[in-house]
């Protein structure tokens, strides 16, 4: 799967090379309130030069459905 982003350049510094980069392993989104689900792994829009985070997404979104109560 992969994501749009309409990013065109870091909003911290104006770097306009953007990379992107997952988490995975013990790094996670877990739902709240679901204690036996596995989780989703995360993936993040980066800036290549100062190394700010400009967006983050998590795989599976629909894992996260009712965890609002
Ligand atoms: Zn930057």
């Amino acid at each position: 799967m992969t994501y749009r982003t309409n990013i065109e350049k870091c909003p911290k510094c104006g770097e306009r090379e953007l990379g992107r980069g997952k988490q995975n392993g013990y790094a996670v989104m877990l739902p709240i309130n679901k204690a036996m689900s596995f989780g989703s792994e995360v993936e993040h829009i980066i800036c290549t030069s100062c190394g700010y985070i400009v967006e983050s997404y998590v795989k599976k979104p629909g894992k996260f459905k009712g965890t609002m109560d």
